[in-house]
C-alpha cells in the first residue's frame, strides 16, 4: 500500500484571508459540508481569536465534522490565541490547535522583533501550553522557505521536544524552487531527532506559480499531509490548489508512492461552490476545474480526441465531476424529488425551511420551466442572504431609455421593519438604483468591481451580479445578487455587499 497523503484544507482560514473573500458563518458551514463530502482529512476552520464570527465558525464546524475529519484552529504563538482556540474546539471530535512563528530573519527581526533565542523560547512555551489543552498540536514554521537552515532545524527540534504532533514547514511567500524546497524538507527530517514520531507536512503559496510543484517536492521529500485550498484561494497569489495537488498525486501514484482519500468526483462542485460564495471567479484555463480544462478547440486536437480521448486528455472529465449529473427538475417534480436533489447536493433543511424553498422553487419553475442544480443553489443562497440581511430590497422600479433621464424608485426595509421608498436619477439605470439605495443605507462604500454572469443555461437564465465594494477603511466586501432581471440583480448585489459590510463590523465588535 502506498503512503497516504492527508489533505489539510485551509480554504476557510488562509483562503478566506484573501482580499474580498471573507465568508460569514453560514457560508463557511456550506463550504465545510462540501469539504466533508470531498473527504478531506483536516479542515482548518478559522482563527478563533480574530473575531467572534470566526470563533463561532470553528465551533459549528467542529460540531459538523464528525469522527473522520480533524478540525483545526489557527493561532499565533500567543497564549490568549491558544486559549481561545481550545475553547472553540470543544465541540470537535478530533480537535487540533495550529500554532507557530515566523522563523526567517526578516520575520523574527522586523515582524516579531525577537532574537533567535526568544523565538525558540516562545515556540517551546506555546507548543507546551497548547498540548496541555488538546492532544493534537501542529507547529508551523512560517517563512521556512527563506529561513536559515540551521535555525529552522533548531526551531523544529524545539517544537518536537515540546510535544508537537505535527510539524508544518511553510514556504509562506512561495519563494523557493521545487528542488531546493524538497532538499530543505529532507534535511529537516534528517537532522531533527524524533521526527519519525511526528507528522511532517508542507504549506506553500503560489507567488511564482509553483505551489503545486512545491507541494509535490514536499511529498517526495517525505511530507505526508499537504495544506491547500479549493481553487488555490489565499493570500496574494494564493495557496497550493487542492484540486491540482490531488489530481497530480492521482496521476502519478506509483512514482510518488502516494495516494489520497479524496473523492475526486466532488472536486468540480467544490470549486464552483467556493467560487460562487467568495465571488472569486476561476480563470477559464485553470488546471482541473477551469471552464476550458477539458475543452478542445483546434482542428488537430479535436480530430485526435474524436479518434481517442487519450491523445490530448490525461484526465477523464467525469473523474473530477466536470460532467454534470444533468438531473433537471420542473414544476411537476414535487416535494420528494426536490428534497432528494437537495440532499444529493449536500443540503438538509427542517420542514419549515424546506417549505420556503419549495415555494421559491415553484416560482422559479413557473418562470423558466427547467431547474438545474445551479438554479437550486442560487435559490438557497439568495434566501440565506435575505434571512441575515440588515437591509432588504423589496422592489425596484426603473425608467430608462433615450432620451429619458434614468430614474430608479426603490423600496427598502431596514432591520427594524421600517419601509423606505426612495428615488434618484443617474447617468444610467444602475447608477440611479445605487444612488437611490445610498439614500437609505447608513454606511458608505465605493464600487470597485462589477461582474455579470449567467449562472444557468438558456436565454431565460438567471443573471448573477457580483460586486466588490471598498469601505472607507480599505476593506473589500463582495456582494452577490441574482434575478431574471439584471438591473435587479445588480441592486440586490449592492445591498448584499452593504449588509456584509455592516455584519462584519458588528461581528468584529462582538455584536
Ligand atoms: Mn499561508
Amino acid at each position: 500500500m502506498s503512503r497516504k497523503i492527508a489533505i489539510f484544507d485551509t480554504t476557510l482560514r488562509d483562503g478566506e484571508q484573501s482580499p474580498g473573500s471573507s465568508m460569514n458563518t453560514e457560508e463557511k458551514l456550506i463550504v465545510a459540508r462540501q469539504l466533508v463530502r470531498l473527504g478531506v482529512d483536516v479542515i482548518e476552520a478559522g482563527f478563533p481569536a480574530s473575531s467572534p464570527g470566526d470563533f463561532r465558525s470553528v465551533q459549528e464546524i467542529g460540531q459538523l465534522a464528525g469522527e473522520d475529519c480533524t478540525v483545526a484552529a489557527f493561532t499565533r504563538a500567543v497564549t490568549e490565541d491558544i486559549d481561545r482556540a481550545a475553547e472553540a474546539l470543544v465541540t470537535a471530535k478530533k480537535p487540533r490547535i495550529v500554532t507557530g512563528l515566523g522563523v526567517s530573519e526578516v520575520h523574527l527581526k522586523d515582524k516579531l522583533r525577537m532574537t533567535e533565542d526568544e523565538g525558540l523560547e516562545r515556540i517551546a512555551s506555546c507548543v507546551k501550553h497548547a498540548r496541555s489543552l488538546v492532544d493534537d498540536v501542529e507547529f508551523y514554521a512560517e517563512d521556512a522557505g527563506r529561513a536559515d537552515l540551521d535555525y529552522l532545524v533548531c526551531a523544529v527540534q524545539t517544537a518536537v521536544d515540546a510535544g508537537a504532533t505535527v510539524i508544518n514547514l511553510a514556504d509562506t511567500t512561495g519563494f523557493c524552487l521545487p528542488d531546493e524546497w524538497g532538499e530543505k524538507v529532507r534535511t529537516v527530517a534528517k537532522r531533527v531527532t524524533g521526527i519519525e514520531n511526528v507528522t511532517l507536512s508542507v504549506h506553500v503559496h503560489d507567488d511564482l506559480g509553483l505551489a503545486t510543484a512545491l507541494s509535490l517536492a514536499g511529498i517526495r521529500a517525505g511530507a505526508t499531509p499537504v495544506e491547500c485550498t479549493i481553487n488555490g484561494l489565499g493570500e496574494r497569489a494564493g495557496n497550493a490548489s487542492l484540486e491540482e495537488v490531488v489530481m497530480a498525486i492521482r496521476m502519478h501514484e506509483s512514482l510518488l508512492d502516494a495516494h489520497t482519500d479524496i473523492k475526486t468526483t466532488e472536486l468540480m462542485r467544490a470549486s464552483r461552490l467556493v467560487s460562487r460564495i467568495t465571488g472569486m471567479t476561476v480563470q477559464a484555463n485553470k488546471a482541473i476545474v477551469g471552464a476550458n480544462a477539458f475543452a478542445h478547440s483546434s482542428g488537430i486536437h479535436q480530430d485526435g480526441v474524436l479518434k481517442s480521448r487519450a491523445t490530448y486528455e490525461i484526465i477523464d472529465p467525469a473523474e473530477v465531476g466536470a460532467v454534470g449529473s444533468e438531473i433537471i427538475l420542473s414544476a411537476r417534480s414535487g416535494r420528494a424529488a426536490l428534497r432528494h436533489r437537495l440532499t444529493d447536493l449536500g443540503y438538509s433543511f427542517d420542514d419549515k425551511d424546506f417549505e420556503d424553498i419549495y415555494e421559491l422553487f415553484l416560482e422559479m419553475a413557473d418562470q423558466k420551466k427547467e431547474v438545474y442544480d445551479e438554479d437550486l443553489e442560487s435559490i438557497i443562497q439568495e434566501r440565506e442572504r435575505d434571512v441575515t440581511a440588515v437591509y432588504t430590497l423589496n422592489a425596484l422600479q426603473i425608467q430608462c431609455g433615450d432620451p429619458l433621464v434614468p430614474t430608479a424608485v426603490a423600496t427598502i426595509t431596514d432591520e427594524l421593519g421600517v419601509k423606505h421608498v426612495v428615488s434618484a436619477t443617474g447617468t444610467g439605470p444602475m447608477d440611479a438604483s445605487y444612488k437611490a439605495i445610498d439614500r437609505v443605507v447608513a454606511v458608505h462604500g465605493d464600487l470597485t468591481e462589477f461582474a455579470v454572469k449567467a449562472i444557468t443555461r438558456g436565454i431565460d437564465a438567471i443573471g448573477e451580479v457580483t460586486v466588490r465594494v471598498t469601505a472607507d477603511d480599505g476593506m473589500v466586501y463582495v456582494g452577490r445578487g441574482s434575478d431574471n432581471d439584471i438591473i435587479v440583480s445588480a441592486a440586490k448585489a449592492y445591498v448584499n455587499a452593504i449588509n456584509r459590510m455592516i455584519q462584519t463590523s458588528r461581528s468584529r465588535s462582538g455584536r
